[in-house]
């Protein structure tokens, strides 16, 4: 395992600025022991009939849009293996027997957090113990050290740190461009960028384009969470609104980034929110086809605020991944993150409408903190014999999904 010693040192804080845009209260910040009464609503959907059941069938099959309503009847379907046949279906139409992975490194620059997200075990207040920020020369020499496994990207997600300055984040850009010219830098979670404006006044798109001067090659899709007002108030109310989620993704496909989407399925949310959630990223999807994947993420319930609450059974993620599969018919792509599910499962999402395993990734913190038992790192060498093993065909491709190389023999 790959480490990175943690540091309290050196970056510059940034002095205080008026707010730019984004709420001006701290609306999630709520006292935690009023968090253990936070459950998952009961939800009993009424069993689907069989004329149903068949009519979505009949729509997959050729290739008719699902409504909102399929999806709750999807939902409501205990047959797992027709849910994967048909989502399997949906994903062969669009990369037939491909399983695309990449060869990445993730790197998180700090995990000060302003917010108080619950079901965030990363985070840290400043002056806390556990909490780290790293130096922009210790932000290159991780990156570099992971140069000769052959990575072409590099993933950076952050906390929202109250004192540093937008120019730390341009910065670790600039240097990360200038040591490793040819790695795709995907960073910061629209979350991130609805922060870097709100500390510096400037607009979405200023903040935006000035990334991409300094190196940005496209955005991660963390920080949606679950887009419906009634789980977001309650789980992370203090960041960014759906609606600010889904407009930076709008200016920045507007812009020619490309952008990933996720999910955090799996704790107070009921079928109907997530089905409200993926139909709002397939309207944006409509408006602006900027998404590559869609990526839903299993929370994980331990140090967290949430630790009272059971995680989703591999049988409800792999339900979640179907419907969606079949909700999502202009997404090209979706990945299982087997960091989040266990490799394991994550395979066996390959038969029920995955088509990506994500990357390499060598170190990962975020849900490692959270009680994810994964490893940090998996072999190329792994990940080829667990898509093969699965009947598949291995392809290496880039943040941007033009491939690498195909190992069809
Ligand atoms: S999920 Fe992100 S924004 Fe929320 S507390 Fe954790 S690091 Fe902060």
């Amino acid at each position: 395992m790959a480490t990175t010693a943690p540091t309290t040192t050196a970056p510059p804080r940034r002095a205080k600025r008026r707010r730019g845009p984004g709420p001006r209260r701290a609306t999630g910040l709520v006292n935690p022991t009023g968090l253990v009464g936070l459950q998952a609503p009961e939800t009993s959907l009424p069993k689907p009939s069989a004329a149903t059941l068949g009519d979505i069938e009949r729509k997959v099959h050729a290739g008719e849009r699902l409504s909102a309503e399929d999806g709750l009847a999807l939902y409501a379907c205990d047959d797992l293996p027709w849910l994967g046949q048909l989502a399997r279906l949906v994903q062969r139409r669009k990369s037939g027997d491909d399983v695309y992975f990449n060869i990445n490194r993730h790197i998180n620059l700090t995990n000060i957090c302003k917010a108080y997200c619950h079901f965030c075990s990363f985070r840290r207040s400043v002056g806390k113990e556990g909490g780290y920020t790293m130096s922009h020369d210790e932000i290159v020499s991780t990156a570099v050290s992971a140069a000769p496994k052959g990575i072409t990207e590099l993933h950076i997600v952050n906390g929202l740190h109250p004192e540093l300055d937008f120019d730390y984040y341009l910065e670790a850009l600039r240097r990360l461009r200038a040591a490793l010219p040819d790695v795709h830098l995907k960073a910061f979670t629209a979350v991130e960028i609805w922060w870097f404006a709100r500390i510096t006044g400037l607009s979405y798109e200023e903040v935006l384009r000035q990334c991409v001067e300094a190196g940005l090659g496209s955005l991660p899709g963390g920080g949606a969470e679950i887009f419906a007002p009634r789980v977001r108030r309650r789980i992370c109310g203090y960041k960014s609104t759906a609606e600010d989620w889904l407009e930076i993704h709008r200016i920045a496909h507007g812009m020619g980034l490309r952008t990933n989407s996720t999910m955090l399925y799996g704790h107070i949310e009921t079928p109907e929110e997530r089905i409200d959630h993926v139909l709002r990223l397939r309207d944006l999807q409509d408006e602006t086809g900027g998404f590559q994947v869609f990526i839903p993420l299993r929370f994980h319930n331990e140090h967290n605020l949430m630790s009272h609450l059971p995680m989703a059974t591999p049988y409800e993620s792999l339900k979640v991944f179907t419907v969606s599969r079949l909700l999502l018919d202009n997404f090209d792509h979706m990945k299982a993150y087997w960091i989040m599910l266990g490799l394991p499962l994550a395979q066996l999402s390959l038969h029920f409408g995955v088509d990506d395993l994500d990357g390499t990734v060598v170190e990962e913190r975020i849900y490692h903190m959270a009680g994810a038992e994964t490893p940090h790192e998996v072999s190329q060498d792994d990940l080829l014999r667990r898509i093969r093993e699965a009947g598949r065909i291995p392809v290496q491709r880039d943040t941007v999904y033009n491939v690498v190389q195909i190992y069809d023999n």
